[in-house]
């Protein structure tokens, strides 16, 4: 069952998110050649209890840490470690948080020093699929609309689209219905209903589809050990159109990058 939100909800939803949007927003810089995916980690954890908030994966169904993070071939669900990124990785980061009872969700996945120009094409599809898929979430449409502009835009691209793991509607719970996956057919699934909330967040191989996952029971990888790309917004429908609750915006300003892909979706920050 979908659970609308009610306008202070989505509130305090965008709270949550922005919460989460500044964490990613502060690990920016420092992802680096040398750094530790631990390291960060635990930065993002006294960053988001700093801001008033609880970190939303560590323990979420065991999850040992604060973050994901999912380097190169790790699709999702990475747990952090002790070994230090290098130059030319990329590194998906997952970031939760809980703030008056709500849960912000959001990830991107971000270039350590300088990658292949096919690397990059696959993170730049990847994110554009998302503002792809979220223009589709809007009222009349259904969850396959969404799903289907995103694996049409990927697909084209000759990329594969992670059929396992799937976006979700976010609330007071991290996962709550609809699930919402990144493949589809136009015209199927639940049909949008205003005040709800989502995260949509296209996974995308830049080989097969198909995944494998390792012995720690949590990581999520290519089956072909070629990279993979991971963004994700939360979304609230509002007066029957898209409402971006997180932004990308403390990323962009970090890494002095000039992006206006997030301005038709009414995003709004406050410091
Ligand atoms: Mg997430
Ligand atoms: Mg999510």
């Amino acid at each position: 069952m979908i659970i609308p939100k009610s306008r202070e909800e989505i509130e305090l939803m965008r709270e949550s998110a922005l919460i989460v949007s500044k964490t990613l927003g502060m690990l920016a810089p420092k992802i680096k050649p040398g750094v530790t995916t631990l390291e960060l980690d635990k930065l993002a954890e006294e960053f988001i209890r700093d801001h008033g908030a609880e970190p939303g994966f560590l323990g979420l169904y065991d999850f040992p840490n604060s973050l994901c993070m999912s380097p190169n071939a790790q699709v999702v669900h990475g747990i952090p470690n002790k070994t230090p990124l290098k130059e030319g990785d990329i590194i998906s980061i997952d970031c939760g948080a809980i703030k008056n009872g709500f849960y912000g969700d959001h990830a991107y996945t971000f270039e350590v020093g300088e990658v292949t120009p096919e690397v990059k094409k696959l993170l730049e599809v990847t994110k554009d699929s998302l503002y792809i898929g979220m223009r589709e979430f809007k009222a009349g449409n259904r969850v396959g609309d969404v799903g289907y502009a995103i694996q049409k835009y990927t697909e084209d691209h000759g990329y594969g689209v992670v059929r396992e793991l799937v976006g979700h509607g976010l609330g007071r719970t991290m996962h709550e219905d609809p699930e919402m996956p990144n493949y589809g057919r136009r015209g199927r699934g639940k049909k949008f209903i205003e005040g709800m909330v989502v995260a949509i967040e296209p996974m995308i191989n830049m080989g097969t589809k198909r995944i494998k996952q390792l012995p720690d029971g949590w990581t999520i990888l290519t089956a072909d050990n070629k990279p993979s790309a991971h963004f994700e917004h939360n979304v609230a429908l509002v007066d029957g159109k898209p409402e971006l609750l997180s932004t990308f915006k403390y990323i962009y300003e970090s890494l002095k990058i000039n992006s206006k892909e997030e301005d038709e979706f009414r995003v709004r920050v406050y410091d």
